[in-house]
């Protein structure tokens, strides 16, 4: 997948820092480096036991807070109660798309979005510094697998 790189980045801040370099914080690196997806620390447990190792969530969370702290890892909160995480790629600024039936995150950029974020700021004698936008529904599988459920918002 091209991510063994950034992988050997973590390394090497680990040992910049005088920390360890153990298999189990290079596996989590992996997972999570490797991830197209934004996981939590949970996805991430499950993953690794799946895979090999049995790793404890104590030890996941700790390495999560290094990698964040590298630079390497980005940390996203969408309201649900708990953190997800996505590596810190060359990608530009983007917003997100959540399914609430199965929980999978999808990315989007829209340029009239962004310019219409500044308008905004403008308009209310804003100086735009950044902004997050999550965009909560159904995917487009899930919408295939059951009915919509209509929200009580959508509703005539
Ligand atoms: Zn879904
Ligand atoms: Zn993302």
């Amino acid at each position: 997948m091209g991510h063994d790189g950034v992988v050997e980045t973590f390394a090497t801040y680990l040992r910049e820092h005088g920390l360890p370099v153990t298999a189990q914080r290079l596996a989590i690196a992996h997972v999570l480096l490797g991830s197209e997806r934004h996981l939590s620390a949970d996805d991430v447990a499950s993953e690794l036991a799946r895979a090999h190792s049995r790793i404890g969530l104590a030890t996941v969370y700790r390495t999560i807070e290094l990698l964040v702290k590298s630079g390497l890892l980005v940390e996203r909160d969408f309201g649900e109660g708990f953190r997800r995480f996505e590596p810190a790629r060359d990608i530009p600024h983007h917003e997100h798309l959540l399914c609430t039936v199965c929980g999978t995150v999808h990315e989007f950029r829209d340029e009239r979005l962004e310019r219409m974020t500044t308008l905004v700021a403008e308009a209310n004698g804003f100086a735009r510094q950044r902004h997050l936008l999550v965009i909560y529904g159904v995917c487009a599988d899930c919408q295939r697998a059951a009915p919509i459920r209509r929200s009580p918002l959508t509703r005539p």
